[in-house]
């Protein structure tokens, strides 16, 4: 009895040891320690450098695209640029606790191969694994319904994981124009442009700082002189998603001019003549004061040839549209389509801009409208609904917004030719699954039907 008990005794510390052994090992012993990338129209490389070799798994998922990459025994803790990272194959990356490690999603702009391999630490580098994936993203996005139904779609086991890194909100940078020795128009009763457009700026960063997920900036707030380059440049440092610049200038023409006008950039020329004329006067302010904005340099022109200006200018104009209809429905417009013109301030190569024409202050009605505090909440809001339909509608990746709009996902509206095996087949589950939350006590659909998609 005590020959068995100490050979208990020795099985159960050798037991003990063991588990200790075992929990120390499961404990995570990786650390990723930056993240780089190389984006090519067709590829992504991407160069996770971690603190020692790392065990990994890597898996696609269809419905949406995604790749899995899991890290075996890796920290939670990573470095936030990996959460940045969007190019043409990858929209965004989130990441969530998996066991003793970290799992990583990649979501993919389409159905993209992947390879992957470890490389060991050497010549003072670190280890890394890298990530290639290839393809070309598609320039349209075909509608969901427009999808041949093709492959079969594995069924997803696999929770969807959480999030692990909160969006962020998207930033709006208001930039009320002139300021300080620069007073803009000015009407009867001092009424001066620089102070209008700073009443309506505060205003509609509080509009948006109300909103979740969206954050308002300012140019300026006070009345104070910012050069022009400087104001896209402080949208540039706060990393904001939108600029908007507002103005109410006076028209020589006449007092009879009126009404709020919306203008995007034009790298060619302007749409009308009151566009010309308006990018010549606001560009004009700081050619008075001795710095020359009026030639492209170089480096500007590089950058306003590349493919960023063109989709910045695209996201500008569906968002002007939505601003001029938002407009429309609370002031009097001058122009009810987009104008677009080569204004100096809209000259922010990588961020959708707008430059927000309130009204004129030669125009005595428009000078009442622009003063009285509750038309300018009125101006402020519409102007901050246009912004949002837009992004609403597209929001870039981790953002709340993004977050929130991926998991209410918009529902699946029916198209001729569908049938709900299909439909449950291009989205990944099961026509059991779509009976179940819609409802449906039979696989009968009709053209123009919504159907909630529920998530695998
Ligand atoms: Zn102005």
């Amino acid at each position: 009895m005590t020959q068995y008990s100490a050979a208990m005794q020795i099985f159960l510390r050798w037991a003990a040891l063991a588990c200790l052994s075992i929990a120390a090992y499961a404990q995570a012993t990786v650390t990723v320690t930056d993240v780089r990338s190389t984006a090519k129209a067709d590829s992504t490389r991407l160069v996770l450098e971690v603190s020692e070799p790392v065990t990994y798994r890597k898996f696609h998922l269809t419905g949406p695209n995604r790749l899995v990459v899991d890290l075996s025994a890796t920290s939670t803790k990573l470095p936030p640029a990996l959460f940045d990272l969007t190019t043409g194959q990858i929209r965004g990356v989130r990441a969530a606790r998996r066991g003793d490690g970290v799992r990583l999603v990649f979501d993919l702009s389409g159905d993209f191969p992947s390879k992957a391999f470890t490389l060991a630490a050497d010549a003072g580098k670190p280890a890394r694994l890298v990530l290639d994936i290839a393809g070309a993203p598609a320039v349209v996005q075909p509608a969901r319904s427009e999808k041949p139904a093709a492959k079969p779609v594995p069924t997803i086991t696999e929770a969807e994981p959480t999030l692990a890194a909160p969006g962020r909100d998207i930033i709006v940078m208001i930039d009320p124009g002139h300021g300080g020795k620069d007073p803009g128009a000015l009407a009867n009763g001092g009424i001066r442009e620089k102070d209008v457009v700073l009443a309506i700026a505060r205003k509609l960063k509080a509009e948006f700082d109300a909103l979740p997920g969206y954050k308002g900036r300012l140019t300026r707030s006070g009345d104070t002189f910012i050069p022009l380059a400087k104001r896209t440049q402080l949208a540039r440092d706060a990393n904001a998603d939108f600029f908007v610049s507002l103005h109410a200038d006076s028209f020589p023409k006449g007092r009879s001019v009126y009404g709020g006008g919306v203008y995007a950039l034009s790298l060619r020329g302007a749409t009308s003549e009151t566009a010309r004329w308006l990018a010549k006067r606001e560009n004009a302010v700081d050619l008075s004061h001795g710095v020359d904005l009026g030639d492209v340099d170089d480096d500007l022109r590089k950058v306003l040839l590349s493919m960023s200006v063109d989709s910045a200018i695209r996201i500008s104009k569906q968002a002007g549209t939505e601003v001029i209809n938002e407009m429309s429905s609370v002031a009097r417009m001058h122009r009810r389509r987009l104008e677009q013109a080569n204004f100096v301030v809209l000259r922010s190569p990588d961020i959708p801009s707008l430059l927000v024409e309130l009204g004129f202050l030669s125009n005595a009605q428009d000078v009442k409208r622009l003063t009285t505090p509750r038309e300018q909440s009125k101006v402020a809001a519409a102007i901050r609904r246009g912004i949002v339909s837009y992004f609403e509608r597209s929001p870039p990746a981790n953002t709340v917004v993004y977050q929130k709009k991926r998991s209410n996902p918009e529902p699946y509206v029916v198209v001729r030719g569908d049938t709900l095996s299909a439909i449950a087949q291009k989205n990944g589950t099961t026509l059991a699954a779509i009976r179940k939350a819609n409802g449906l006590t039979s696989n009968a659909i009709r053209i123009g039907q919504k159907l909630e998609i529920p998530r695998s």
